[in-house]
């Protein structure tokens, strides 16, 4: 009897090791084709507002729908938002703030965002949050932005992570978010967060931007650790021998490294004290160009660090005690 219940304890801790290095199997060519389609001229560059914007929404609602998330907003997957760059006091309007970039063309109007979320139900009410923002620049000066790093990378990503998790469901409540209206200022991340109901529950904020670009050197970034260095161990353990998963550009004191703490959504969620690991990749020659196309990205390198991100999630998902 004592050698059964040995070997069963042994078994146990061999099966709950393994769990942290084993193999995530994704549909690698599912993977490319998403990021191709998101980060194609159909979509003329998602920019917030315009019609290749409002195409994306519907393809990744459309996604969504196929995999099977639960939808948790009023319209299925998505949550509108309204925005003015002027004073014109509506309802759900969002605050004010300085247009960025070349938007002077709809000063004074209301437009439309819209972030897509979707939800994989976990055993507990915690959650953890899993972002990327799907708009980027548009035309300029007659060029499609395609923005494929910038963001076609994360969102496509957002597809991988949830047909995992839904054949292996987590120990958290996982809320997976396409965010919109990232490129002038995170004014859907700000939205969603203001207007999520249960804010305490949430552990972590997961944000993908940019993961898909390595023209040298094979390295993927975690930023967040310098705040958040309990978090180290799972993404440690989260390591591939294919790709080099880096931990830095999150210590303001680190004068030859950019601080990224504020470079994208996770800032919105990071100001609320929820903790967040960032993932992404370096500026590049590709960054906010027209160059950042399908064709430039590194397909190898983005198949690696889609794994290492969901044997990340899986692992935080496991070590997070809340
Ligand atoms: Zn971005």
């Amino acid at each position: 009897m004592k050698i059964k219940l040995l070997s069963v304890v042994s078994f146990l801790i061999l099966a709950g090791s393994c769990s942290k290095h084993q193999k995530i199997e994704i549909n690698n060519q599912e993977l490319l084709e998403n990021i191709q389609i998101l980060s194609s001229d159909s979509l003329g560059g998602r920019a917030f507002s315009k019609p290749g914007n409002y195409k994306a929404q519907k393809f990744i609602i459309d996604k969504f729908r196929k995999l099977g998330l639960e939808s948790i907003t009023e319209k299925e997957y998505l949550q509108e938002f309204n925005y003015t760059f002027k004073g014109k006091k509506r309802q759900e309007v969002f605050p004010i703030k300085k247009p960025k970039e070349n938007f002077s063309n709809v000063l004074d109007t209301i437009v439309t965002g819209g972030n897509i979320i979707g939800k994989i139900k976990g055993l507990t009410n915690k959650t953890i949050v899993i972002t990327a923002h799907f708009d980027h620049l548009g035309v300029k000066n007659g060029r499609i932005y395609n923005g494929a790093d910038d963001n076609a990378s994360g969102v496509a990503a957002l597809f991988s992570i949830a047909e995992y998790f839904k054949s292996k469901p987590p120990k958290h409540n996982l809320i997976i978010t396409a965010l919109d209206a990232k490129e002038i200022g995170s004014l859907g991340a700000e939205y969603f967060l203001k207007n999520y109901a249960d804010k305490e529950n949430i552990s972590l904020n997961i944000n993908l931007d940019m993961i898909a670009h390595s023209d040298y050197d094979p390295e993927l970034f975690a930023a967040g650790l310098f705040l958040y260095p309990d978090l180290r161990d799972p993404l440690e353990e989260a390591k591939s021998d294919k790709i080099t998963l880096l931990f830095g550009h999150d210590d303001p004191e680190h004068k030859e490294q950019s601080d990224w703490t504020f470079s994208s959504d996770h800032k919105v969620f990071h100001k609320e004290k929820i903790p967040f690991i960032y993932f992404g990749v370096p500026d590049h020659k590709d960054y906010h160009r027209s160059t950042d196309t399908y064709a430039t990205i590194n397909p190898d390198f983005y198949i690696e660090a889609v794994t290492t991100i969901i044997r990340a999630i899986e692992n935080l998902d496991e070590y997070l005690n809340d």
